[in-house]
């Protein structure tokens, strides 16, 4: 029986992300003794591992806490907390074991980079509260992050999360000769739009075309605002002749949905495709650049593709 079947009704139907994940490295009697417990304390455990297929499972169910049993034959304590702390260096892990947690047990498991130390199952409510603890904190590390990522005012993705994916994209090219487009996109005389109904209406069509963006893109893609009113989409896996389509689709669209009270706003598109125009990520950026830079020259609300290299 799994140890989800523990969990009362209404704990299993709130979003695993929310009550946090908890990833076992023990065996089927300890896992049993402990999980029930850390569940009935709101956490969700998401597997149970033992050995090796620990490090396996860690990456595949990205645990917020790993709890180990340190008494592992075939996994020692310090070669887990090495490869946890090489692989997520802010994952916490907990040790656990049936020897007493005197102070050098604690404090051996602190040196090598664990959380802490409890004894099962007499501390099993210490641990409990422990957990509770680290998801806590864990939760709004992560909440901390993904918002240092959005932009404020669009949810889209910001400047600083773009850069990184479009560096990830063309390592993908690198690597895997995996094509990927970037259609960077401007909004066409936003400053009259603002002068005529007010900044508070721009806000209003820079959240209409963030929209546009979202629902042009599919999962791996990227949709940001790099600031102003700038945006970049960039298509994972999309050559030049599906991103110009692309662009096409979504300037025809957003000309063509009209906003209260503004009517239709326009945009001008560049785009530009690694490997046909660029093979780095800032060549790929300033060659898209171009191309909008010839777009709005073109007189705005067209899409322009970058020159071949
Ligand atoms: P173009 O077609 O050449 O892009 O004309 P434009 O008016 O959109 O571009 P320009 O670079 O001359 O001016 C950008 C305008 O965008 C002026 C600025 O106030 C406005 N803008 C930038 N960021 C924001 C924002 O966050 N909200 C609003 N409402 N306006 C913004
Ligand atoms: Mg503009």
């Amino acid at each position: 029986m799994s140890l989800m079947t523990y969990a009362t009704a209404s704990k299993q139907q709130k979003n695993e992300r929310q009550r946090g994940r908890i990833l076992l490295v023990m065996n089927e009697r300890m896992a049993h003794l402990c999980g029930p417990t850390l569940e009935e304390a709101g956490a969700c455990v998401v597997g149970v591992a033992g050995g090796m297929a620990a490090i396996v499972s860690i990456q595949r169910t990205r645990p917020n806490i790993v709890i180990a049993e340190i008494e592992l034959n075939d996994l020692r304590a310090a070669e887990l907390a090495r490869t946890i702390a090489n692989l997520h260096e802010d994952m916490p892990l907990i040790f656990v074991g049936a020897e007493e947690s005197a102070s050098h047990r604690r404090l051996e498991a602190l040196s090598l980079g664990a959380f802490d130390y409890f004894q099962l199952p007499v501390e099993l409510p210490l641990l409990s509260v422990r957990v509770t603890q680290l998801i806590r904190m864990q939760l709004t590390i992560e909440r901390l992050r993904a918002e240092a990522d959005q932009d404020y005012l669009t949810g889209l993705a910001n400047r600083r999360r773009f850069r990184v994916a479009l560096g990830q994209e063309v390592e993908r090219w690198r690597r895997y000769k995996i094509p990927c487009s970037l259609l960077l996109v401007d909004v066409d005389k936003l400053k009259n739009i603002n002068d005529a109904f007010g900044h508070s209406t721009g806000d209003v069509v820079i959240r209409h075309v963030a929209h546009m963006l979202r629902e042009s893109s599919r999962d791996n893609d990227t949709a940001a605002r790099l600031g102003g009113e700038e945006f970049a989409l960039l298509l994972a896996g999309a050559d030049a002749d599906r991103a110009f389509a692309a662009a096409e689709r979504l300037r025809a669209t957003i000309s063509s949905s009209p906003i209260e009270r503004v009517g239709m706003a326009t945009v001008s598109v560049g785009v530009a495709s690694c490997p046909t125009h660029a093979i780095s990520e800032r060549e790929l950026y300033a060659m898209a650049d171009a191309a909008l830079y010839r777009a709005k020259r073109d007189g705005r609300n067209c899409v322009r593709m970058a020159e071949r290299l």
